[in-house]
Parts: C-alpha cells; sequence; structure tokens
C-alpha cells in the first residue's frame, strides 16, 4: 500500500455493479466496514422510504417535482430511472469529498454507473458477477425479501444487465464470499495508486531532486 500521508492523493471514486442478489449490498457494507477512508454518497429517490429507512440516512427522499427540477439545474452527476423511481447522485458533495482525500463507493444501476464513467474518468469500475444462474436464483430465494413475481422479473433483468459487463475495468466473481472480499480490497488498493490521484507526485519529485544536486 502507498504512503497517503507523504504522498497526498485525491480521493478515489469506485463503484460496483451486479444483477440483483449477487451479494452487492453484503460485500460493499464489508469494505465499509474495513475500509475507514470511504466518505458516503447520500443519492437522491423519489420512491418512498422502507421499514427502518430515514431521509438522510440512507436516502434523500424527495418528490418528483423536485427531484426534475434539480436535474434541469444540473445538479446530479448521474441519474436513473429503476424500477419506476428516479435515483440520482448530487454532484457537488462528491466533488467536496474528493478534495478532501476521502474516497467514496457507490451502490448505483449499470445506467448511473456508465454516467458516472464520463463525469469521473479516474474512477473504478467494478461488475460483480454471480457464478451460476442456478446459484443466482437461489441467493434470491434465500434472501427471502422477494415476492415470486419479483424474482421472476430480477432473473429475466440479470441476462440484460450482465451483457454490460464489457463496459466495466473488473470483474468479480461472487463464488466464495471472503475470496470475492479480497478481490474487491485488492482492486481498491491497486486504484489507490493510479497516477491519475496524484498528478503531480512524480514531477515534484523530480524537481525536488533536481534542486537536491
Ligand atoms: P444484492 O445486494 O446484490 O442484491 P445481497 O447482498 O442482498 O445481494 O445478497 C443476496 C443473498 O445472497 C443474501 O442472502 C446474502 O447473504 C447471500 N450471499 C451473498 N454473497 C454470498 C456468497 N458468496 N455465497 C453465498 N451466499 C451469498
Ligand atoms: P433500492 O430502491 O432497492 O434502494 O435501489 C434500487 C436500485 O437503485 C439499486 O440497484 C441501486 O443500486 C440503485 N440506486 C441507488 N441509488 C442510486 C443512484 O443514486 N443512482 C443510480 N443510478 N442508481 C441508484
Amino acid at each position: 500500500m502507498g504512503d497517503d500521508r507523504k504522498y497526498p492523493r485525491h480521493g478515489l471514486i469506485m463503484v460496483v455493479c451486479a444483477p440483483s442478489g449477487t451479494g452487492k449490498s453484503t460485500l460493499i457494507s464489508r469494505l465499509r466496514e474495513e475500509i475507514a477512508n470511504f466518505g458516503f454518497s447520500i443519492s437522491y429517490t423519489t420512491r418512498a422510504p422502507r421499514g427502518q429507512e430515514r431521509d438522510g440516512r440512507e436516502y434523500h427522499f424527495v418528490s418528483r417535482d423536485k427531484f426534475i427540477a434539480m436535474r434541469s439545474r444540473g445538479e446530479f452527476a448521474e441519474w436513473a430511472e429503476v424500477h419506476g423511481n428516479f435515483y440520482g447522485t448530487a454532484i457537488q458533495p462528491i466533488h467536496d469529498m474528493l478534495a478532501e482525500g476521502k474516497d467514496i463507493l457507490f451502490d448505483i444501476d449499470v445506467q448511473g454507473a456508465l454516467q458516472l464513467r464520463k463525469a469521473f474518468p479516474t474512477g473504478i469500475f467494478v461488475y460483480l458477477l454471480p457464478p451460476s444462474k442456478a446459484e443466482l436464483e437461489r441467493r434470491l430465494r434465500g434472501r427471502g425479501t422477494d415476492s415470486e413475481e419479483s424474482i421472476v422479473r430480477r432473473m429475466e433483468n440479470a441476462l440484460g444487465e450482465l451483457k454490460q459487463a464489457g463496459e466495466f475495468d473488473y470483474w468479480v466473481v461472487n463464488d466464495d464470499l471472503d475470496q470475492a472480499f479480497e478481490d474487491l480490497k485488492a482492486v481498491y488498493h491497486a486504484g489507490c495508486n493510479t497516477p491519475g490521484l496524484r498528478p503531480e507526485m512524480v514531477e515534484n519529485m523530480i524537481n525536488s531532486w533536481r534542486d537536491n544536486g
């Protein structure tokens, strides 16, 4: 791992996408627990809060009118319509966190990820794959949160989503959970060491070596 105190860097954007049921939420919460430098991007959504969700914690819950007004003012880095609701990421908090050197881990859908890639080309984009069709279905059923109709729809959507995996930088197969977690951490640490996050580092080194004869 690089020495971030000696060679400060900009924050890293890491985006993880996967067909529903693959294990994205499970792995993202483990990454957030283990990597202290991740800041939170709280999305805006027009869907209603579920269960224990609170405004400003899981999401900023807003009306369709407010969302559309924000969108037309260009306040979103990306937005998408998912299952009939709008979701979007406000651009200003991202710039603020990156300038502070905070990394940001995004849990957004594929359409949003591809927009974010245009706005933030130094980001790393990871596609998480289920080990098989049968295992994906088993996980969706085992989770016990989705109706039969929703499971069928998610399985149908999964095939279309898999076809977009080619747009991503890394593929991680979530077969064994611990192995997938190690792979995601390896991708994160590699991302932290890309030149785009420390654009002046080598130039400064060269100048100081020259100055020191
Ligand atoms: P997603 O956020 O991608 O929809 P979840 O994180 O909710 O998926 O995981 C779906 C289900 O699969 C959960 O019950 C979770 O505990 C289980 N799961 C996740 N990863 C694995 C794995 N590697 N092996 C077995 N079960 C897993
Ligand atoms: P849920 O309503 O279950 O919380 O989320 C549904 C889907 O919306 C998930 O696939 C999640 O990744 C995606 N999502 C959540 N926030 C955003 C966002 O800000 N932008 C985009 N494009 N998708 C999001």
